[in-house]
């Protein structure tokens, strides 16, 4: 049975990276009919805040991404930690090490002289405890091989090979008694019965330093994969202006769950030429052998035309739900709270499927949706202003009458009408669309006329005529 796991650190929001994890650990659970877990690596006190782990949690919320079980705090398990430690002591897998910040500032001086990186010499590996100087709390140490090479199979990225000379004598216990990261992620990842870890690359030397820890307990390794960090555009590391924000950023600029994830899930995985992609598709087809070696580049107009996709195939209700909740987290949902909620859903609704086909956002799609609820007198943009002040008034005044006279007050029988009033004044349709829009939006565009007017209603758009003419 397959379990896998998410392990950020709280130190800060939920990264897009992060949430990308996320995503594949969550899929190739589903996809495998096993769990997901979530552990919060929460062992650095310093920098850990109960806000990011909030944020980590609302972020998998939204986006759908939920784990299996409540999250295991790491730093609640340090007994464990522990105790585990001091049994590699006691068999003679690992030894406590007293060598003093002086001494180990020696060994880094050395090894900068002689051009070389910085290792325990491992000066306590086998000495007699009874030598301890009194006094000094002592780190754990694991007596790791010194020969020989330690094997990393990973899905990803092929057979790694670490040279165990490299891999030294590395801390698992501070002196004060806390786990190392490298510590502590193995003996989480083991009790939780992890069986897969997918998590990014900056993590793979680490996996030759935990299987060490691993082959000492005499427990199985997981099943690796490392999967290549995210590239700005420009094949560079990925940065704030190109897209390394946290997922509620993604979310105030308007992107659906939905179509984020299936924008995240193209980077650095693929299934044939496939692009556009439902959740329901990507349980279906993940597998952790398709993921890409090479590094992702993260392209914001294809998180764009992704997310006008998923938009467009929404349906209008769901859309109108979905505005009602998001416009907590978009810079300009007050629009929509311009009136009462029934009213903005009513006319969302009656407008929704003129105003999806344009938006590529949510943000847009409630831009666009501003002259519904706008407020007697509209205050016109500078074209409009135009359009009306040039003729569009004179317009205006001679269809009044024609609208009035209109009993089916929707777009087919106001489409008839305003065609019959071109006819009779001889003007183009567009001469007459033109002040029409500018007087019921404010705007110079909008989506098509008659569901403008059908959708405003009889009485709002007699209304914001009559503003125009006074
Ligand atoms: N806590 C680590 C991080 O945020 C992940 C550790 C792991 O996945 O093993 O990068």
């Amino acid at each position: 049975r397959v379990v896998t796991r998410f392990a950020p650190s709280p130190t800060g929001f939920l990264h897009i990276g992060g949430a990308r994890t996320a995503l594949f650990n969550w899929l190739y659970a589903r996809r495998m009919g096993g769990t997901m877990l979530l552990r919060i690596e929460d062992t650095d006190r310093e920098r850990s805040t109960d806000a990011a782990v909030q944020a980590i949690i609302e972020g998998l919320d939204w986006l759908g991404l939920k784990a299996d079980g409540e999250p295991v705090s790491q730093f609640a398990r340090a007994a464990r930690h522990r105790e585990v430690a001091e049994e590699l002591v006691a068999a003679g897998k690992a030894y406590y090490c007293y060598a003093s910040p002086a001494e180990l500032d020696e060994m880094r001086e050395k090894a900068k002289a002689e051009k070389r990186p910085p290792r325990y010499d491992g000066r306590w590996r086998d000495r007699d405890p009874s030598e301890a100087p009194a006094g000094v709390a002592p780190v754990i140490r694991i007596k790791a091989p010194q020969e020989g090479e330690t094997l990393v199979r990973d899905v990803v990225q092929g057979d790694v090979r670490f040279p165990n000379k490299d891999l030294d004598d590395f801390i698992l216990l501070r002196s004060d008694g806390t786990p190392t990261y490298m510590h502590a992620v193995v003996v989480d990842d083991h009790d939780m019965g992890v069986t897969h870890i997918i998590r990014g690359d900056d993590h793979l030397t680490n996996a030759g330093r935990q299987t060490l820890i691993y082959q000492a307990m005499g427990w199985d390794v997981p099943v690796m994969a490392h999967i290549p960090l995210i590239h700005g555009a420009d094949g560079a590391k990925l940065s704030k202006r190109h897209g390394a924000l946290g997922v509620d950023a993604y979310r105030g600029m308007g992107y659906l769950p939905k179509a984020l994830l299936n924008y995240l899930v193209r980077l650095g995985w693929s299934h044939g030429d496939d692009e556009v992609m439902s959740i329901e598709n990507m349980i279906s087809w993940f597998d952790t052998a398709d993921i890409n070696k090479g590094a992702a580049r993260f392209d914001f107009a294809k998180l764009d035309a992704i997310n006008g996709h998923w938009i467009r195939g929404s349906s209008d209700d769901d859309l109108v739900e979905t505005l009602m909740v998001e416009r907590d987290h978009l810079p300009n949902g007050d629009i929509l709270r311009q009136q009462d909620d029934a009213t903005v859903r009513a006319r969302l609704g009656a407008a929704m499927a003129g105003l999806k086909e344009r938006a590529k956002t949510l943000v847009e799609l409630t831009e666009s949706s501003a002259y519904l609820f706008a407020q007697r007198p509209l205050s016109l943009d500078e074209k409009a202003a135009d359009i009306l002040a040039n003729g569009g008034r004179d317009i205006l005044r001679d269809l009044v009458p024609v609208l009035n006279e209109v009993t089916d007050w929707s777009a087919g029988p106001l489409e008839v009408a305003i065609k019959g009033f071109a006819e009779s004044s001889g003007l183009k349709l567009g001469k007459i669309a033109q002040p029409l829009r500018a007087a019921l939006t404010g705007r110079s565009t909008s989506p098509g006329v008659y569901d403008v007017l059908a959708v405003l209603g009889r009485e709002e758009t007699l209304g914001r005529l009559q503003d125009q003419m006074s």
